[in-house]
């Protein structure tokens, strides 16, 4: 008798995360929502709780070999609160776990902890516990963090309608470039030790990799503006990947333009310099951290002079018409090929 047996790398992570939570319904009226968002929906009494859990993994989500510690631990935290934002709530508390093997010093720990501890100081989170334990194969930090957003407040994947306007926040593609470039230096360094990285006129690229941070402010902002996204994410599988489940979520379709996708100069010519293209990396590069959010038409004014938002296109009731419009105006359709940890060719 033969068991069948299915690869996960058919079914991709998306795909395997689906086939999970089809199985799951929720049975408490707290648990407002459950799996598809960047967090969980918990009703608190007067407010939303927002919950969220973030987990890397040496290997596959960073290299010791050009990530140094401290930025890891603010990375694991900052990448838990951009979730939070990306409800449009506010990051309030932490738990840490990490596993680890005998590799590590006392002194790397403290390291690791000492960036945890600038990013709670940062974000005005609180540590309130985690767990501890060992691992055979390298280093791994799961991060959970609450939050909390008023009822109103809520912003999901979902909301997005016709004749919304597309808009993201800072730049796209620079944390993939970073990444680009250390593991260049890295094996530069491994072929000959006597080489010096060469990193300083990389210094926004690798900071984008190595420190990025949750766009909080700009949930203060919109707040300030009196602007409430009709759905928002966090880019952190990459721009089309982010577009694609709001469009999935929210049954319509979008439409941007390449000329408007925010790209920093070095990103530009730094992906030249590697033969990449630009708007690919901006697309697909991932880990930006940045918000990608849909406003209504009605809203565009008052976030027009915004010096970090930029708006790069719109909703239409199309569905599965998903389009980027090229410099060149021609018609591009838009496929995720962000992270997707379990092909044969990781990106990491
Ligand atoms: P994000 O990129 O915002 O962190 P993910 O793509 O990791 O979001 O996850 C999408 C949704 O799937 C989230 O609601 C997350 O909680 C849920 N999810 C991911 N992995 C699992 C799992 N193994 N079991 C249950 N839910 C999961
Ligand atoms: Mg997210």
């Amino acid at each position: 008798m033969s068991e069948s047996r299915s690869e996960i790398s058919q079914l991709g992570e998306f795909g395997l995360i689906d086939r999970i939570s089809k199985n799951f319904t929720l049975q408490n009226r707290s648990s407002v929502k459950g799996i598809g968002d960047d967090a969980a929906v918990i009703d608190a009494g007067d407010d939303y709780l927002l919950i969220s859990t973030d987990m890397l993994v040496e290997g596959i989500h960073f290299d010791l070999a050009y990530m140094p510690l401290q930025h890891l631990g603010y990375k694991s935290v900052a990448v838990n609160v951009s979730d939070i934002a990306a409800m449009n709530g506010k990051a309030e508390q932490i738990t840490v776990s990490i596993a680890l093997t005998n590799r590590f010093s006392v002194e790397a720990i403290d390291a690791l902890y000492q960036g945890i501890k600038a990013a709670c100081d940062n974000y005005k989170v609180d540590l309130v516990g985690g767990d501890t334990t060992s691992s055979v194969s390298g280093l791994v930090i799961s991060i959970s963090v609450t939050g909390r957003v008023k009822k109103d407040q809520v912003v999901y994947r979902s909301g997005a309608k016709p004749n919304d306007i597309v808009c993201v926040t800072g730049d796209l593609g620079a944390a993939f470039m970073g990444l680009q470039v250390l593991v260049r230096e890295k094996e530069v360094y491994e072929a000959d030790p006597s080489m010096q990285p060469d990193l300083e006129k990389f210094e926004y690229l690798v900071s984008r990799q190595l420190k990025p941070e949750a766009r909080t402010e700009i949930i203060y902002d919109l707040e300030e503006r009196g602007v409430k996204p009709t759905s928002m994410i966090d880019v952190s599988d990459g721009l089309a990947s982010e577009l694609l489940h709001i469009v999935k979520n929210s049954g319509a379709g979008i439409r941007i333009f390449e000329d408007k996708v925010p790209i920093d100069q070095l990103t530009f010519e730094t992906a030249i310099e590697f033969k990449l293209d630009p708007i690919t990396c901006a697309l697909n590069g991932g880990e930006d951290y940045e918000l990608l959010f849909t406003i209504d038409q009605n809203d565009y004014e008052k976030l027009k002079n915004h010096p970090d938002i930029h708006s790069i296109g719109y909703m239409h009731d199309k569905k599965d018409q998903n389009v980027m419009i090229s410099k060149q105006g021609t018609v591009v359709p838009l496929r995720a090929q962000g992270w997707n940890h379990f092909t044969s060719n990781p990106q990491t």
